[in-house]
C-alpha cells in the first residue's frame, strides 16, 4: 500500500502564503484522493509492489493504465511539491544562484522564464526547473503528466492546478505564482 508522505513541516508553516486552509483541502483531501485511488486501483495487480516512480514509467502513454498513470502521477508530484517549499523559501543562493547567474544571466530573467511556463500551461499541470545533464532546464507539464516518465530529475515544480491556489487567489495563478516564487520556493543548494 502508498502512504501519504508526511510533510517536512507542520501543515499550518507555510502561512500567510500557503495558509492552514488551503494545505488542509490541497495535502488532506486532494493529495490524499490520489493515493488513495492508486492504491485501489493497483490492488491485486503487477503493480501493487512497485516503487511509484516504476510504475508512472511502465504507464506512461499506455492508454488502458490512463488511471493508474495519472493517480501514480499525482501521487509522485505532489510528495515532491510539498519538499519544493518551506516556511524558509523564497530567493536561491548559493552554488544554485550561481549556476542560475551562469546560465540565464540573471534570477530575474531564470524566474521570469519559470513563471511563463507557469502561466501558460493551459488548464491543470505543472511548472518544472529540471537537471538535464549538467544544464538548468524550465519546463511544464499537463495534467498528471510528470518528467519522472521521461526519466528527467527535477529540482523544483510548482503546482498549477486551480486546486493550489484557487483559495487564495481565484483566478489569479500569475500572482500565486509570484507568491510562490518569493516566500516559498526550497531550491537545491
Ligand atoms: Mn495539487
Amino acid at each position: 500500500m502508498f502512504e501519504m508522505v508526511k510533510l517536512p513541516y507542520p501543515i499550518e508553516a507555510l502561512s500567510p502564503y500557503m495558509p492552514k486552509e488551503t494545505m488542509e483541502f490541497h495535502y488532506g483531501k486532494h493529495y490524499k484522493t490520489y493515493v488513495d485511488t492508486l492504491n485501489k486501483l493497483v490492488e491485486g495487480t503487477e503493480f501493487a509492489s512497485m516503487p511509484l516512480e516504476e510504475i508512472i514509467r511502465r504507464t506512461y502513454g499506455k492508454a488502458e493504465y490512463q488511471a493508474i498513470f495519472n493517480n501514480a502521477g499525482q501521487a509522485w508530484n505532489h510528495q515532491f511539491f510539498w519538499t519544493s517549499m518551506s516556511p524558509e523559501g523564497g530567493r536561491p543562493s548559493g552554488r544554485f544562484l550561481e549556476k542560475v547567474v551562469a546560465q540565464y544571466g540573471s534570477y530575474d530573467k531564470f524566474k521570469e522564464e519559470l513563471k511563463n511556463a507557469a502561466l501558460t500551461q493551459f488548464g491543470s499541470g505543472w511548472a518544472w526547473v529540471v537537471e538535464d545533464g549538467n544544464e538548468l532546464k524550465i519546463m511544464k507539464t499537463a495534467n498528471a503528466d510528470t518528467p519522472v516518465a521521461r526519466g528527467i530529475k527535477p529540482l523544483l515544480c510548482i503546482d498549477v492546478w486551480e486546486h493550489a491556489y484557487y483559495l487564495d487567489f481565484q483566478n489569479r495563478r500569475a500572482d500565486y505564482v509570484e507568491s510562490f516564487l518569493e516566500h516559498l520556493a526550497r531550491w537545491p543548494e
